[in-house]
């Protein structure tokens, strides 16, 4: 069972979990977190499949990350490790947590680099039924795989991260958790064709133009 994702997407918040893959957070030179490294991406920057992704005159540094997203069903908040947490998922679907890499590093807070409009595609379709401890997450620019990791090499699991995340905040229905990327990030350029692959999803693709000619 599969829902589109349209233009009408509208989550409330889109929680997003940096260095979540040890190979990932090595490539650039960070440690990987003792505990979850939380951001949060404006709603505003989302686009749906085939949405372009336009490249700001602020960065040189454009980058995609393919990333596992997390639907939420229902209102929840201050889960415990008892709790189920399968009735608070929708289902599965590819985030695309786009970022200004050049930016990202100069400034202290991630907000900048991370919410440009059009920096969160998402989609093309929430899976409902999905066993994601052991699935492909894989990135292609123009074709060429540039990312191929698996969700078994989370540092933090898709339950551990929806527990963790509703003790910090209350998860509205349609929120969206990017899980985190795996290695091999790299600049995205006008004329590319970025797409997201997640096996038992889809592929989420968006073609790059810049944000003024
Ligand atoms: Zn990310």
């Amino acid at each position: 069972m599969s829902e589109l994702i349209g233009a009408d997407f509208r989550p409330s918040k889109i929680v997003c979990v940096g260095r979540n893959y040890v190979d990932h957070a090595r490539e650039l030179g960070n440690e990987v977190p003792k505990a979850p490294l939380l951001f949060l991406k404006a709603p505003s920057a989302f686009v749906p499949n085939g949405e372009p992704i336009l490249i700001p005159e602020q960065s040189q540094q454009v980058e995609h990350e393919a990333e596992l997203g997390i639907v939420i069903a229902e209102r929840c908040n201050g889960l415990q490790d008892t709790d189920d947490v399968k009735r608070y998922i929708k289902g599965f679907t590819c985030v695309n947590d786009v970022t200004a890499r050049d930016i990202q590093r100069s400034d202290v807070q991630f907000t900048r680099a991370k919410s440009f409009d059009t920096f969160c595609p998402i989609g093309p379709h929430i899976v409902a039924e999905l066993n994601v401890e052991d699935i492909g997450v894989i990135c292609r620019v123009n074709g060429e795989v540039r990312q191929s990791g698996r969700t078994s090499q989370m540092v933090f699991s898709p339950a551990f991260l929806i527990r963790y995340i509703s003790r910090q905040m209350t998860l509205m229905q349609g929120d969206v958790i990017a899980t985190g990327t795996p290695a091999g990030v790299s600049k995205l350029n006008p004329g590319d064709v970025c797409e997201v692959e997640i096996e038992g999803i889809g592929v989420l693709s968006n073609p790059v133009f810049p944000a003024k000619d």
